[in-house]
């Protein structure tokens, strides 16, 4: 088999600092991951990559990045990639349908033929593992499929580290704009889809906000037990999540308040929704440890004004929630009486 001559140690500089300065201007994270994927691969001569991200809550393996190749999903413990990291281990394998570790049924699938791997782990900065780089087919100049060697390992740890750093981070970063209890974006994260997603749209188009909060939530807590009440947040926050648009947003402002953020809704639109959602509430019923629960909640909604900071916005929706307390609970208020 011929040898892939590496680019001498200048060209492959000038190839990784072309890539760190990209990654220097890149914000997104998916897109930072897709261009450490392109510089493991570009470093191996491979002709796929793959960048894995391990989801122990699924206990599956699927792909964040993966070029030249579809989305792929696995099960943790099957195939090299299970291997590697259940095992926190390199593996080089250049004659897979030999090695009994090897899974071919995403080539049995495609058509593709797998004649070279490289699977290096990728962890965080714990040193525990959260994904795996993958890079298959290493190629010469020609184009054919040669071996992998350690040299290759080398290589991959550089892009392979860096992958671990920048999903850590993204996902240290989602976890703190999220609520644990309900699943949902938190006041953290209210603000920030408020200004990524809702206040460049306001000059443009109508966006509302709806404030609920559960009614007499306190006594659902005295009566049945603080974890009655957790399930009750839980199936709350199930109803809105299905309940909600794909450009929309729900977040728990706080104990048993919620927001939505509605992209591109008017007021009118906005009520009609809350008394839907209302609805859907009051129809429900929360299975508990052998209870049926049930609770209603109030609602208030106003347009969103370009010309408030989002506190000011949120106080006015607020405004009209203790009026529909006030006025008899279980009730979505979008106007105030002059
Ligand atoms: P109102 O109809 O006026 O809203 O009455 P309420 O009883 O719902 O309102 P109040 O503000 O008096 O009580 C809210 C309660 O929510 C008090 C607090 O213990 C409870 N709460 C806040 N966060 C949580 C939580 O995470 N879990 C549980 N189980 N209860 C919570
Ligand atoms: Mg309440
Ligand atoms: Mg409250």
């Amino acid at each position: 088999m011929t040898q892939y001559r590496y680019p001498n140690s200048d060209e492959t500089l000038t190839q990784i600092f072309n890539y760190m300065n990209a990654l220097f201007n890149e914000k997104e994270f998916s897109k930072t991951i897709i261009l450490l994927t392109e510089m493991g691969k570009a470093l191996v001569h491979s002709d796929r990559a793959s960048f894995f991200f391990w989801d122990k809550n699924s206990h599956e393996v699927w792909t964040i990045a993966a070029l030249n190749t579809g989305k792929i999903t696995v099960p943790e413990d099957k195939g090299l990639i299970g291997a590697s990291i259940l095992n926190n281990e390199v593996i080089i394998t250049n004659d897979p349908y030999n090695d009994p570790r090897f899974n071919p049924e995403v080539d049995k699938s495609t058509g593709y033929k797998t004649k070279s791997i490289l699977t290096m782990p990728v962890t965080n900065a714990e040193g525990k593992v959260i994904g795996a780089f993958q890079a298959i087919n290493k190629l010469d100049r020609d184009g054919n499929a040669i071996d992998f060697n350690e040299d290759d390992a080398k290589r991959t740890s550089l892009a392979s580290a860096f992958c671990g750093r920048s999903l850590e981070s993204y996902l240290l970063y989602n976890e703190a704009l999220q609520d644990q209890l309900t699943g949902l974006k938190n006041r953290r994260g209210l603000h920030s889809f408020y200004e990524n997603n809702i206040a460049p749209l306001l000059s443009a188009k109508d966006c509302s906000i709806i404030m609920c909060d559960i009614d007499h939530f306190k006594r659902v807590n005295d009566t049945w037990g603080h974890n009655a009440g957790d399930a009750i947040l839980k199936h709350v926050a199930n109803i809105f999540k299905a309940s909600i648009g794909i450009d929309d947003g729900v977040f728990r402002w706080g104990g048993e308040e919620f927001i939505f953020l509605m992209n591109g809704e008017s007021l009118n639109e906005a009520h009609d929704f809350a008394e839907e959602v209302r609805k859907k509430i009051e129809d429900s019923v929360c299975h508990f440890e052998g209870l049926d629960l049930k609770v209603t909640m109030s609602f208030g909604v106003s347009q969103l004004s370009a010309e408030l900071t989002t506190e000011e916005n949120v106080k006015i929706a607020d405004e009209r929630l203790y009026y529909a307390k006030e006025h008899g609970r279980n009730r979505v208020i979008s106007v105030l009486p002059e």
